[in-house]
């Protein structure tokens, strides 16, 4: 399998080229040359198979550069119960009829992104170790991803993590989660100012090109293919549970930020799985709705990005979205680079309500798509208290109400939970009352010694940190 940029670049690349890679070259985003097409006598083959294996099968069909016998390997060290908590991995539980919650949220750090990251963390171990090189990933987080990327990057041979958080803003949780790790490898930087300052010394640290090769910096951002792929799987694996035969169709409903759960949603249903619809759900935070309502897409300014109490869907644009838009204008990398580049570069925004692309998002790619509010949030999690005994966290909320809006006789609806009720206490308590349980592992974490350095928001100051520490 070869990939290729969105935006046209005549390099092909393999799987283990772009594995450590952000961008293409050329500012584009991979994808592979074609989507693997899946028959119904390999999905019944599939629908027997435990969840690594399942994650081996659809891995096998991108990645040609890996031996089938380590792919496995890694496939069965990665997806284990001891760390997702149940032999099915996702396992999905009926709501109520037709509504089901696909639990992606029992790795280590409570939030869907493990499912992806701890894959990763074994891949970057592998490549790394195969090619003698080392890798330093730095990052800024206000959260969910920081501690992913930490809990999936701890104690592997040739990676250390650099990751900036703004100091004092995430919750005592997330906070306790990430700073309690005390491997050599785990470095946390709480920068004096908010995320936007993480961010913008990433981006210098980055750009300051010298400084990138000579301390191998690298990124796990959601834009990683790898990422995308891993959670290709997970949608199979709904689809296996919720149906009694590959006949069926099945839609998911998928809390929404940088439209890379649902783009992988996307590349499930363009290898043939019989995925009916895919709902994208958002906050207030509303570009992606905006945009399969109206097919205008327009990127937020900073003062317009919201706070909400569902913050990793907190975007001002969606990272992912211009691989979807690739596939809808028909992979037509001229096309695209007039949207992306010039059309988004100039304007902040491209229109394609009157291009006849637009109408295909609905009609040949199965995209609808809602939008909540912090009323609506609070609302579903009270409701789906009451009815059926179940605690939901804001981001799942937001899922689940969406879901609702877009329901369809006799098609199950699947809604992706993307985080546990704990991470987001206090959206539970101002809904509830009281605080959700705390599974038995994470029982005073908050008290557990911190492993963190406090610097100023000065990019001079992290690099001078960062050189220190890679001797
Ligand atoms: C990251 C995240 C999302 C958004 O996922 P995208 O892939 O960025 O669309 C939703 N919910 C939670 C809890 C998350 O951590």
């Amino acid at each position: 399998m070869n990939y290729l940029s969105t935006r046209g670049h005549p390099d092909r690349k393999r799987f283990c080229e772009i594995l450590l890679e952000g961008l293409a070259p050329d500012g584009g985003l991979y994808l592979p040359e074609h989507y693997p097409q899946v028959d119904t006598a390999t999905l019944a083959k599939w629908r027997e198979l435990p969840y690594a294996e399942l994650a081996f099968e659809i891995l096998s069909l991108y990645i040609d550069d890996i031996p089938p016998a380590d792919l496995k390997a890694i496939c069965a060290r990665t997806y284990t119960a001891e760390v997702f908590g149940s032999d099915e991995i996702v396992p999905l539980r009926e709501l109520e009829d037709g509504v089901y919650l696909e639990a992606l949220s029992n790795g280590p750090t409570l939030a869907f992104k493990d499912m992806a990251m701890q894959l990763l963390g074994n891949l970057f171990e592998y490549e790394l170790a195969r090619r003698g090189a080392e890798l330093n990933i730095l990052g800024a987080t206000s959260g969910d991803t920081g501690s992913a990327a930490e809990y999936a990057m701890r104690g592997k041979k040739g990676v250390r993590v650099f990751m900036t958080s703004p100091d004092g803003r995430m919750s005592p949780f997330q906070q306790a989660q990430m700073f309690s790790l005390q491997d050599q490898n785990i470095h946390n930087i709480a920068i004096s100012g908010v995320f936007d300052d993480c961010q913008d010394i990433v981006k210098a640290v980055s750009n300051d090109l010298g400084f990138k090769r000579k301390y191998r910096i690298g990124t796990v951002n959601s834009i990683n293919w790898a990422r995308l792929l891993a959670q290709v799987v997970y949608y199979f694996a709904g689809y296996f549970q919720a149906t009694a035969s590959n006949d069926k169709p099945v839609s998911f409903t998928v809390p929404s930020g940088n439209f890379g759960n649902v783009c992988a949603g996307h590349v499930a249903r363009m290898m043939g799985l019989p995925i009916q619809t895919l709902v994208v759900a958002t906050n207030e935070n509303d570009v992606l709705d905006e945009f399969f309502r109206t097919g205008i897409y327009r990127v937020r300014a900073a003062a317009d990005t919201h706070e909400t109490s569902s913050p990793s869907m907190d975007i001002s644009k969606a990272s992912n979205f211009e691989r979807f838009v690739f596939d809808l204008v028909g992979r037509d990398a001229g096309r695209l680079r007039s949207l992306f580049v010039d059309d988004l570069g100039r304007q902040g925004r491209f229109d394609l309500s009157a291009d006849p692309a637009f109408r295909q998002a609905a009609e040949r790619f199965g995209f609808k798509s809602s939008r909540s509010t912090h009323a609506d949030r609070l609302a579903t999690i009270r409701d789906t208290d009451k009815r059926f005994a179940t605690l939901v966290d804001p981001h799942t909320a937001d899922g689940l109400k969406a879901a609702r809006e877009h329901l369809a006789p006799g098609v199950p609806m699947v809604v992706l939970e993307t985080a546990l009720p704990i991470k987001f206490a206090a959206t539970l308590v101002e809904a509830l009352g009281h605080e959700p349980a705390r599974p038995a592992k994470f029982e005073g974490i908050e008290a557990l010694p911190k492993r963190v350095v406090k610097l100023p928001a000065d990019a001079e100051a992290v690099k001078a940190y960062i050189a220190q520490n890679c001797d």
